[in-house]
């Protein structure tokens, strides 16, 4: 709240700036409030200051279990206390394997990794590879990484780098496309069909809103991309056990031939994927390099299978279905009650909530025409008022969430609507 403590947050902050750049250790938080975290367990985060927060953001999403769920960390512990990493293969890495192709059902082959982006890359050159072409088409506010040949932003209509010292030409082997256009995808592979190896995207866009795909558009990309030859890579980094245990291509009935993993496959440690097709994902035995390290260690293993225990056993994803829809419920009726244009949209396990026309939105260029900034500026005070949230406007709900968490965040964030956009 407004009277909140913030001593100990604003000590560490003071610090914070002297050690790293921003304070932050990873970009997309210098957009948010900055609060230094002591603890999770859940779905509450306590700051170093004591101060309570209902946690929406799930660490950008990997908390799925809520956090610090205990059979993780028994499991974590217990693997840890075996070893890290022997630059060779061990015990635990089969039943982890086993496990995550069971659970998503229409892959063959699986290859762990670290993080979403190293495993988006990997897609990319196995697809490349599998296909002898170069180029590849992507989608506008759809995110697959922060490397040079992944990131970037499209301003009036113009797509080049999102960064300084990203070099525009890295961008010149893939198309950019809008979401939910399959007219568009057709004349891609009209134009250019002997040069696209690979049509990436997420499956349901949530890096910039959250966007399911128009019926039969998942469909239409299938079938496009095998009449011409192309290979369909879902990033289902968000979506992954999140929109149920086999993830989008599940939920929405498409299988792709490859698809990349992250955040909720794990119960909050960090670990990647890359699963797909036998015969394109062999050719990493047979002349394609993928390399880590740290790539199925043997806490990450542990925590796979924990996690992926959890999921099958418990099947959450009805109860979080529930507790989101009713949280969307929930927001709307605030909004009428403040008299404020807020919309949410999305499905109850990730939705985005924003300002402006109540409309779906089924693309990039229509988040651009919401209120982004207002939503944004809202951001500081449901903070304020103890609800965890990113400006981006993405809520993630986990199986941790219940009604007494579903109670306290709708009064919290009633007191902040009446707050209004003061701090
Ligand atoms: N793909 C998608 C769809 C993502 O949402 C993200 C992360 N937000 C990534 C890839 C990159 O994953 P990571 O941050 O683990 O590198």
């Amino acid at each position: 709240m407004n009277s909140r403590s913030e001593t100990r947050s604003r000590e560490l902050r003071a610090r914070a700036v002297e050690l790293t750049p921003g304070g932050v250790h990873s970009n997309v938080r210098l957009t948010s409030p900055s609060v230094f975290f002591d603890r999770g367990k859940g779905a509450w985060l306590w700051d170093a200051d004591g101060n309570d927060y209902v946690d929406y953001l799930l660490g950008q999403g990997p908390n799925f279990l809520g956090h610090a769920h205990d059979e993780v960390i028994t499991a974590v512990e217990s693997a840890m206390r075996r070893g890290g990493v022997f630059g060779s293969q061990h015990v635990l890495e089969n039943e982890a394997g086993e496990l995550f192709l069971d659970s998503i059902g229409w892959a063959e082959r699986v290859r762990f990794g670290v993080s979403g982006t190293e495993a988006d890359q990997a897609a990319l050159r196995l697809a490349r590879a599998a296909t002898g072409r170069t180029r590849f088409v992507r989608f506008e506010g759809h995110y697959h990484g922060w490397l040079d040949n992944v990131l970037i932003k499209t301003v009036d209509g113009v797509t080049g780098p999102a960064s300084e010292g990203q070099l525009a030409h890295h961008l010149d082997d893939s198309i950019v496309l809008g979401f939910n256009d399959p007219v568009a995808l057709a004349r891609a592979f009209d134009e250019h069909g002997g040069e696209i190896a690979a049509v990436i995207l997420e499956p349901m866009m949530c890096n910039s809103g959250a966007i399911p795909p128009e019926n039969g558009y998942l469909q239409r990309v299938r079938e496009l991309c095998t009449e011409h030859g192309a290979v369909l890579i879902f990033d289902e980094v968000i979506t992954g056990f999140r929109l149920t245990l086999g993830g989008a291509a599940e939920r929405f009935g498409v299988t792709p031939d490859l698809a990349v993993y992250g955040k909720a496959m794990a119960g909050g440690w960090p670990v990647s994927a890359l699963a797909g097709r036998a015969d394109v994902m062999d050719r990493f035995a047979a002349g394609v390099n993928h390399s880590g390290t740290f790539n199925s260690s043997v806490p990450a293993c542990a925590a796979v299978t924990a996690a992926l225990t959890v999921l099958r056993r418990d099947a959450p994803y009805q109860r979080v279905e529930e507790h989101g829809a009713r949280l969307i419920d929930g927001i709307r009726k605030l909004g009428v009650d403040h008299d404020l244009p807020l919309r949410v949209q999305g499905l109850p396990m990730a939705f985005h909530v924003g300002f402006g026309d109540p409309a779906p939105v089924i693309d990039a260029a229509g988040l651009g025409r919401l209120d982004l900034k207002r939503y944004a500026d809202l951001v500081p005070v449901l903070v304020d008022h103890g609800i965890w949230v990113a400006p981006r406007g993405i809520w993630y709900v986990s199986a941790a969430h219940g009604d007494s968490e579903l109670a306290a965040v709708l009064e919290r964030l009633d007191a902040a609507l009446s707050a209004g956009g003061r701090r």
